[in-house]
């Protein structure tokens, strides 16, 4: 016996347990209980020894609690009590709270006993319901906001043109009877339109990507690429970049309009961020890592300061001041929200004046359709 053992004896043990223990015979009468199981149930050991093991259960589940007890008996081992179902014991004073319940059973020289160990999870379920509800809540909130941005960049839109359209027949129609002066303030105010047209486009791309349906379907790595490219056609030309790809890309599970929209995004950022006087390269890669795909768009532009590389992914964060290089910052949150609607990450890795490489990990497995919301 080692020291330790030595100086504790085995009921100090059993009455000390933070579960309630039960001991119950074949024919669900309780034979032994712990401290614990007095706490949590509010008896007395007297009053519920030799009583039927139903005392303690809601009348609802007294019926199938006979059939349990048949069957543990009939092949005892350890195991977890109802799985996937929620257990519930009654108190004393008839209270329900929720249990967890672990068996086990004890040969003694005359019969087989079960054993019950029992964890009241009532603070527990309540910590989960409340996570469930303010779940709940978020998504809603999230919904009507997208909803709510939707509707008023959409509605927005009209006014404007109203408004721009007449600016431009005032400097039209005025042309000779308005001073220098008259002529620069309509202009600034069209720009000013202008502006606010490609901000509540902007607002609109943002609130589409978040609420529209996905369809997904299996979609060739380098389809997607090829795709990109065709659409990227221009952009690369006028930069003359050289864009390529690993030999072999694999085929992923996805949506193929969004994800072509990733992949068109982030080879069209990595040309417009090049450095200046030098040969725009990109290159788009894949690796397995686990149960993801990880996929690469490394290029030898800018690069981007580390402490930014997080704040660019939110919505109208630009590093670059907008004069020097044309976008209005909503890209990189639309490809962050379209990744994740397919249960990946999106993040980035650069060196200022060496290059940037963003990466996004997508699921190696199918799947399937992800709800809206
Ligand atoms: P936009 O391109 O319209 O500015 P994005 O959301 O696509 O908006 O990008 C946000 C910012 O992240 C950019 O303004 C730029 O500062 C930075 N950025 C994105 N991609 C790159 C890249 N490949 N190299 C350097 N900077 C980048």
């Amino acid at each position: 016996m080692s020291a330790v053992s030595a100086q504790i004896d085995l009921f100090s043990l059993f009455e000390a347990a933070p579960q309630a223990i039960l001991a119950v015979s074949s024919e669900s009468k309780i034979q032994l209980v712990n401290r614990r199981t007095e706490v949590m149930f509010g008896y007395q050991r007297e009053e519920i020894l030799g009583e039927p093991l139903d005392i303690l259960l809601p009348k609802s589940s007294r019926a199938a609690h006979v059939d349990h007890l048949k069957n543990y008996f009939a092949d005892p081992k350890l195991r977890a009590m109802g799985a996937g179902r929620d257990l519930v014991a009654v108190r004393k004073d008839g209270v329900e709270f929720p249990v967890e319940i672990g068996l086990s059973f004890v040969k003694t020289p005359h019969e087989v006993l079960g054993l019950a160990l029992v964890s009241d999870v009532t603070a527990r379920k309540r910590a989960e319901e409340e996570l469930t509800r303010v779940n709940r809540e978020l998504r809603r909130s999230n919904a009507e906001l997208e909803q709510f941005v939707w509707v008023a960049s959409h509605d927005l839109q009209e006014p404007l043109r109203t408004i721009a359209s007449y600016l431009q027949l005032l400097e039209k129609r005025y042309t000779g009877q308005l001073d220098q002066d008259a002529r620069d303030f309509i202009r600034f105010a069209v720009d000013g339109a202008v502006r606010m047209k490609g901000l509540l486009q902007a607002f609109l791309r943002v609130a589409q990507a978040g609420t529209q349906a996905t369809d997904f379907k299996p979609v060739p790595g380098a389809d997607l690429f090829q795709s990109a490219l065709q659409n990227l056609r221009g952009a690369i030309a006028d930069a003359g970049a050289i864009v390529t790809a690993d030999e072999t890309l694999p085929t992923i599970v996805a949506d193929a309009p969004l994800i072509g929209q990733v992949l068109q995004n982030l080879i069209g950022n990595a040309i417009k961020f090049h450095t200046p006087g030098t040969e725009p390269r990109v290159h788009f890669s894949a690796e397995r890592k686990g149960s993801e795909w990880i996929f690469s768009v490394r290029d030898n532009g800018i690069g981007i300061d580390p402490k930014h590389s997080s704040r660019i992914f939110d919505v109208f964060e630009r590093v670059r001041n907008a004069q020097e290089v044309p976008g209005s910052g909503v890209g990189l949150s639309i490809t962050r929200k379209i990744v994740e609607r397919h249960g990946g990450r999106i993040w980035c890795e650069s060196e200022p004046s060496k290059g940037s490489t963003f990466r996004f990990s997508l699921p190696a497995e199918p799947v399937g359709n992800i709800p809206t919301r």
